[in-house]
């Protein structure tokens, strides 16, 4: 009874987004902060993963924040995904999730996409146990060599049309775990790039709804 009231009271939690994007006020989870560059002579030396040059590489930066003491700023301009293929139907995503070495952060950003406030569900997004059903491989973590044959073998077993999403900075260039090795492009191209460590709810949310085609930015 308690929860019956604490529900009307509240009403409906579900964000609305995508068809309304909450400010970075209202929901500080929604974007990535990119730092900004303000002395990169200064900053680049401390920086541990090497993300800094001209610009602050998504891929590379693991948002620890080092930089800020060298003079950059944090911004709320947002990058929420980088897209080279997006998938040729618009209606119930069937998305098969392999982590191949993760700290378990990524993991647990992409659980909440299950939970009542982010319910991708309503957007037509679903997880599937198996990679025969499944039209989007979304792949987390630090490409490791024990991983590399299940990752090849799934991404086999899908049937065509299917994408390769990697979310989080360990699966775009390796990260922290492997500076200048690389990410999962060295074994599989990859169609839809979603930054941040780890990518928020609403990035990785972003990013699928941009493999889907549903998204002009
Ligand atoms: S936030 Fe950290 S990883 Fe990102 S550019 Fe700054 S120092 Fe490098
Ligand atoms: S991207 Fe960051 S949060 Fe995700 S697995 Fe790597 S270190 Fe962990």
């Amino acid at each position: 009874m308690r929860w019956v009231l604490r529900g009307l009271k509240k009403g409906i939690l579900t964000t609305k987004y995508p068809k309304k994007r909450p400010s970075y006020d209202e929901v500080p989870e929604i974007g990535i902060p990119m730092p900004k560059v303000a002395d990169i002579e200064s900053a680049r030396k401390y920086c541990p993963t090497n993300a800094i040059s001209d610009t602050i590489d998504v891929s590379k930066c693991i948002f620890c924040g080092k930089c800020e003491e060298y003079g950059f700023k944090r911004s709320r301009n947002v990058e929420f995904a980088e897209v080279r293929k997006s998938l040729p139907f618009s209606r119930s995503i069937h998305i098969f999730v392999v982590d191949v070495g993760s700290c378990n952060a990524c993991n647990m950003e992409l659980e909440m996409l299950n939970n009542p406030f982010y319910d991708f569900h309503r957007l037509g997004f679903f997880f599937t146990p198996t990679p025969r059903h499944a039209d989007v491989l979304l792949v987390i973590g630090y490409p490791t060599d024990r991983m590399i044959d299940a990752l090849l073998e799934a991404y086999d077993a899908m049937p065509e049309p299917k994408i390769v999403v990697a979310a989080g900075t360990c699966a775009l260039s390796g990260g922290i775990f492997e500076e200048g090795k690389g990410g999962l492009e060295r074994y599989v191209e990859v169609d839809v790039k979603i930054p941040g460590c780890p990518p928020p709810p609403i990035a990785l949310l972003h990013g699928l709804l941009k493999a889907r085609g549903g998204l002009s930015k």
